[in-house]
């Protein structure tokens, strides 16, 4: 690890100021990914500007949404009584994810920065274009059997990246429709979840639209009638301690047996929390049934393409949208 300067401000102001005049600085919280990117050689900065001293850790109920500051913790959040009451989705994906040493340590805002796990990104003998941009995707021939099935673009020639985004978290934010609150220099800049995380494009390199500098400093997520019939499902590996390979985080408005409103988004598929709009739609008015939910996993997939390794998703994911949907619906 390269040596570093550190330095610890107290407020958001000079937190960002910090970082404004040091271009190769870096925000550090838990640390839980930023260190092991600093041990492997990935990242170099020059100085961190530690955020833990800045009052960003409430979680407070506001006028038609829950305001959840940057610096609350992945555990704290997982077991508030407003997240249990309101928006249990996240509890659930929240406990889902990680271990408990390390939700102990996790931010928010963290959490949604956390850079993927495909193992090529991570060993620097091989080229990826996420790593090194224009290198090349070793992924694409190599062993990909984590990675992604949807929104990679082959329209100009091979995709430049199919990582997938590995938070649990990212995947309920994206179904609750949050809002993530940033402070620049300039002031506040709010960004809709959806168009936080990017898709690789031409720039596999940037994970998010976050500019530099740029401090997430809130994530809000608006007042919504899914307190009851939500379920975070997630497929992995081993039953603990294990990133996805397909999670889906469901909610459902049921009024005496028919859907008012549904809410789907898929993790562990794409470069970012993968919504399926056209799915949740073809719920709305239908009563709750089994066939009602596989058309809806029918209509998800319909974009859906393998490599060689996990066309197992192809069939893990739809299986996973029933299940969730049925699980959150209680008729199982
Ligand atoms: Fe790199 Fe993305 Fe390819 Fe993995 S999938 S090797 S992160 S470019």
């Amino acid at each position: 690890m390269k040596p570093f300067h550190y330095l610890r401000p107290t407020t958001v102001k000079d937190a960002i100021n910090a970082l404004a005049s040091a271009p190769n600085a870096r925000f550090i919280a838990g640390g839980t990914n930023l260190i092991d990117l600093m041990k492997r050689g990935l990242v170099a900065p020059e100085k961190l500007v530690d955020i833990n001293s800045l009052p960003l850790k409430k979680i407070e109920q506001k006028a038609g949404f829950v305001r959840i500051g940057a610096l609350a913790l992945n555990s704290s959040v997982a077991d508030h009584t407003i997240i249990a009451a309101k928006h249990p989705l996240l509890a659930q994906a929240l406990k889902a994810g990680a271990s408990g040493q390390l939700r102990n340590m996790a931010t928010m805002g963290g959490n949604l920065l956390q850079r993927t796990r495909c193992p090529y990104f991570y060993d620097t003998a091989f080229p990826c274009n996420k790593r090194n941009p224009g290198s090349g995707c070793s992924a694409l021939e190599g062993i990909n059997r984590l990675h992604a099935i949807f929104g990679f673009s082959e329209k100009t020639g091979p995709p430049t990246c199919i990582a997938v985004n590995p938070s649990d978290l990212n995947v309920a934010l994206s179904a609750l429709d949050a809002t993530v609150v940033v402070q620049n220099t300039q002031g506040e800049r709010r960004i809709p979840f959806a168009d936080f995380h990017r898709l690789p494009g031409d720039r596999p390199d940037r994970d998010t639209t976050l500019e530099a500098g740029e401090l997430i400093v809130a994530v809000d997520i608006p007042d919504a009638p899914f307190a009851r019939n939500v379920h975070y499902f997630k497929v992995r590996d081993r039953a603990s301690y294990a990133f996805g390979l397909v999670s889906v985080a469901a909610a459902l408005d049921l009024d005496n047996n028919r859907i008012k409103t549904a809410r789907l988004a898929l993790g562990g598929v794409a470069h970012k929390p993968w919504r399926l709009f056209e799915a949740e739609k073809m719920l709305v008015g239908q009563p709750v049934s089994e066939t009602a939910f596989r058309q809806a996993a029918e209509v998800a997939m319909r974009d859906a393409k393998a490599f060689e390794h996990n066309a197992y998703k192809l069939k893990l994911a739809p299986n996973s949208i029933r299940q969730a949907l049925t699980l959150a619906a209680g008729i199982s």
